[in-house]
């Protein structure tokens, strides 16, 4: 089988006394027996490939070695924040970053476009505003005159850029504003509830920004580019029945956003012939009352209608331990199924340290047939739900960074989707919110998955079924799914070839 494997193995049996080979066997079996059940176990690789995984296994082997006796500064076993920088500087992460990941399927809009491209793109436009309280930006907008607010004073950036002796500085103030990224996290979020406050404080203050129409077209054009150049190729994202606002004042419909939205995709796809698309995920918030989401379910159903080719269905999202749950809405949930509709549901669902109070959610999103499962952090708990997800194949959209930094797990070789990874459960990688962490789009997540929730000795095989799982996860129409992979596998060759020329070098002589 992996003769890297043996090759740990034999390092470590030297160590203890001889072993008799009956019990060998016995062990091994089980073992392997194990192993088998792993993602991409499966996978038989090429002769390329295999020259390939010698690389990443090696240099993943060689970090893990150095881990074991001290593990406190293993990558993964550390907050992001404060491994960001190692990781970006591993063999490992540089090959990840190079790798086509395939499609990105859990992710929102308004915290998915780069911080770095706010800053030094849009609050460089003319009658951007914003709204400063103690030093602290609260509010941004386009405005021609900007309103007069209690709370907080309005101040045009571009005025104040230019006020300013240092316009390096006054960018990085910007920057700092926004970044959720400190030195020392345990001391500045020291509770799940205080990052939640201060994410979606994120969003508050970003929204300004994103809702003005012509940011709108240019923040989805660079989201799709920051995620190609990121190894993408696809991605599905939430979003909320926005309004979008022009400079003075008149607003738009959902309609035009998701025009606009199919619009930019395609403009995008003519510039990138290797991408192959976006689509939409209408998400509702669960601190609505019963009558407003009501009124956006149907809502949903109505543009999965009109845009079956954009518009694929609805979710409720929000920090769940402390908000309503699934059951809270079960009436309006199942208002389609009254009108002999589907609508497709997309539930966020055990994204919580509990188990039977509102990791009830699972069980919930299950008989209301969603189509994904939204983080599932609590899965393990359920021994039904685990049976019942393996049995109907729901796909699980892990996103570690997000569950490390939100506070569901600090040591991500402990988070729950290891189980379900070592099951071959239906399992994909997203990041969620990357851009309030300066995570990339995909890069950051599937270091983590690879160095800490699949065991050490997954591989490569490891790697190349996850990105493959995403697109077959995806809600893409069969033919643009066959379309896809196709355009991954060319992709997936030529990263190959590539990771084996440059490295060629290093192992000759
Ligand atoms: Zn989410």
């Amino acid at each position: 089988m992996r003769v890297f494997i043996s090759l740990v193995w034999l390092t470590m049996l030297s160590n203890v006394q001889s072993v008799p080979a009956w019990y060998n066997a016995q062990r091994d079996a089980i073992l392997s027996t194990e192993r088998l059940q792993s993602i991409g176990s499966t996978l038989t690789l090429s002769s390329d490939e295999e020259a390939v995984n010698s690389i990443i296994f090696r240099t993943k082997q060689m970090d893990i070695n150095g881990a074991i006796n001290d593990d406190s500064n293993y990558i993964p076993a550390v907050h992001f924040f404060q491994g960001r920088k190692r990781m970006e500087q591993s063999k490992v992460f540089e090959i990840i970053q190079q790798m086509p990941k395939g499609a990105a399927l859990h992710l929102h809009y308004g915290s998915i476009t780069s911080n770095d491209w706010l800053v030094k793109n849009v609050t460089y436009r003319p009658n951007c505003y914003m709204c400063v309280k103690q030093n602290v930006i609260t509010l941004t907008g386009f405005y021609l005159t900007p309103p007069v607010d209690k709370d907080c004073r309005w101040l045009e950036i571009s005025a104040e850029r230019a006020k300013s002796r240092d316009i390096a500085m006054f960018d990085q103030r910007l920057y700092n504003n926004l970044t959720l990224t400190v030195d020392n996290p345990e001391v500045v979020y020291p509770s799940i509830n205080v990052i939640w406050k201060r994410l979606q404080q994120y969003f508050q203050t970003v929204q300004g920004l994103f809702l003005h129409s012509p940011v709108l077209k240019d923040a989805l054009y660079e989201t799709l580019k920051e995620f190609h150049e990121d190894g993408v190729q696809y991605l599905e994202t939430r979003i909320g029945l926005i309004k979008p606002y022009e400079l003075n004042g008149t607003t738009h419909d959902f309609t035009w956003t998701v025009e606009t939205f199919r619009d930019v995709v395609n403009e995008f796809k003519q510039d990138y012939q290797d991408f192959s698309g976006a689509k939409l995920i209408i998400a509702g918030r669960k601190t609505g009352n019963t009558s407003a989401i009501l009124e956006e379910v149907k809502a949903t159903m109505d543009l999965v209608e009109q845009f079956p080719d954009v518009v694929l269905g609805y979710d409720l999202m929000e920090q769940e331990d402390v908000k309503h749950t699934l059951l809270y809405y079960i009436s309006e949930l199942l208002y389609p199924r009254t009108q002999k509709s589907n609508l497709p549901y997309f539930f966020h669902a055990g994204e919580t340290e509990w188990l039977h109070i509102h990791g009830n959610n699972l069980i919930d999103a299950i008989l209301l047939k969603t189509e994904r499962i939204g983080h599932g952090f609590a899965i393990p708990k359920h021994p039904e739900v685990m049976r019942l997800i393996k049995k109907r194949n729901i796909p699980i959209e892990v996103n570690p960074i997000s569950n490390q930094v939100l506070k569901l797990v600090s040591d991500l070789r402990n988070h729950p989707a290891a189980i379900l990874i070592s099951q071959d459960f239906p399992v994909c990688i997203s990041s969620d919110n990357p851009a309030p962490w300066e995570a990339l789009p995909l890069s950051h997540d599937f270091y983590m998955a690879y160095m800490a929730l699949a065991a050490p000795d997954d591989d490569l095989r490891f790697l190349k079924q996850i990105a493959m799982n995403s697109i077959k996860f995806s809600k893409m129409t069969n033919r643009e799914k066959a379309s896809a992979l196709q355009q991954w596998e060319t992709k997936w060759k030529s990263f190959i070839k590539r990771v084996k020329d440059a490295n060629t070098i290093v192992y000759v002589g």
